[in-house]
């Protein structure tokens, strides 16, 4: 016991308003606990229609704090149950925390702080608890702020998927173009996830038919859910796909055709990076290479074309190019660089697009490779619920 100056020193740090006071504190360098209780004739608020009561009984809690220096704080409170004439005997409501939850506010607060500038298990290890215990509180906020969030603005979104787990468990994730913030995830990926989308659209004040334009990747399971689901959108299919798309192409090529075996693989990387972010000694490289194989010359030469699409100064000049480009693939490509030819083909005009539109998924390229990171580091993570609150957390632009 340390006295009634350690009593108002803690109702002060506390914000303990009337009837509750202090009644008494313990401190070791480890551990502090400070014990909560009403005034004994103070009338108390019913939880549910507000009258002011007498209390009927009390019931003791404890709920962990944030810390006091190194030690770990718990406050423990006789919690008074009112006797409503109305509503008949409840528990009132304490200041300090919310309702079924034996952490503080303060303690929340902190943790949440925490988890927006470290890994989980760095936070938790400053608080001292389990991961899960910030994971559950995290969820609670996440959760919160997802149930409050407002649609009615998105008109432009950007579509992607991404695996969250080893052995290809698929996450679609939707960001508004516009704020750049995530709004959207769904395990699963395909027309199913853009139903689920469209479900959540209308039940934050969103409107399916009012979305303009998806930016997203070739596949067709997420074209014919564009289609079903957001009647009036536009497509535009995002230029980091296609130059993958193309660089794949290009890199079965290579593997095929290897003459030169050891430097042609050395130099994979090389040949995927687009042509005008060379060094000269790389460019050099490559033209030797081109030199010794006219086969995989060939094909880089036609994936550096087709990347230069997006330099034109205008949607005319860059639909003449990629005309010329079919034609051009069509009668000497390989056969991976013909099958991207009939991609391009299928989807010209969502491909020229970007042309009037700008968009693309560079955003979500760029999450997607911090989600790899962290799944690297977890090991895939282990429940994909989770994984999802944390990248909301992170990149969703929530009110938390
Ligand atoms: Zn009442």
């Amino acid at each position: 016991m340390l006295g009634p100056d350690a009593n108002k020193i803690f109702t002060t740090l506390l914000k303990l308003e009337e009837p509750w006071f202090v009644e008494n504190v313990e401190a070791t360098p480890e551990r502090v606990d400070i014990y909560l209780s009403t005034r004994a004739k103070a009338l108390v608020e019913c939880p549910v229609c507000g009258k002011r009561c007498k209390v009927h009984d009390r019931v003791q809690r404890t709920w962990r704090d944030s810390d006091v220096r190194d030690a770990e704080c718990f406050i423990t409170a006789k919690i008074p149950r009112c006797e409503c004439p109305k509503c008949g005997v409840k528990q009132i409501a304490v200041p300090w925390a919310r309702e079924n939850i034996s952490f503080t506010e303060s303690f929340e607060r902190r943790a949440m702080s925490l988890m927006q500038r470290m890994p989980l298990t760095k936070a938790a290890e400053f608080m001292h608890v389990g991961t899960w215990v910030l994971e559950g509180i995290l969820r609670y906020h996440v959760q919160r702020s997802l149930d409050r969030m407002d649609l009615s603005n998105v008109r432009n979104i950007l579509l992607d998927e991404t695996s969250c787990k080893r052995g290809h468990r698929y996450i679609t994730v939707i960001a508004d173009a516009d704020t750049k913030g995530i709004i959207f995830m769904t395990e699963g990926k395909g027309s199913d996830s853009l139903r689920s989308f469209s479900d959540w659209l209308i039940a934050h004040n969103g409107d399916p038919s009012r979305i303009k334009l998806v930016s997203c990747d070739f596949s067709r399971s997420f074209l014919s859910g564009i289609n079903e689901h957001l009647p009036r959108a536009d497509i535009v299919y995002d230029r980091f796909h296609l130059v993958k798309m193309v660089n794949d192409a290009l890199d079965k090529i290579r593997s095929k055709n290897q003459m030169n075996g050891s430097r042609h693989k050395w130099m994979r990387f090389k040949l995927m990076k687009n042509g005008k972010d060379l060094s000269d000694d790389d460019k050099r490289k490559i033209f030797d290479i081109k030199n010794d194989n006219s086969v995989l010359g060939l094909a880089y030469e036609m994936k550096e074309s087709l990347i230069q699409l997006y330099d034109y100064p205008d949607i005319s000049a860059a639909s003449e190019h990629v005309k010329q480009w079919l034609s051009w693939v069509d009668s000497k490509g390989e056969a991976p660089m013909k099958a991207v030819g009939r991609t391009v083909s299928r989807h010209f005009h969502r491909i020229l697009n970007w042309y009037i539109h700008k968009m693309s998924n560079g955003f979500l390229e760029g999450l997607n490779g911090m989600i790899q990171t962290t799944k690297r580091i977890g090991r895939g993570y282990p429940n994909t619920q989770n994984f999802m609150t944390m990248i909301f957390f992170r990149h969703g632009r929530l009110d938390i």
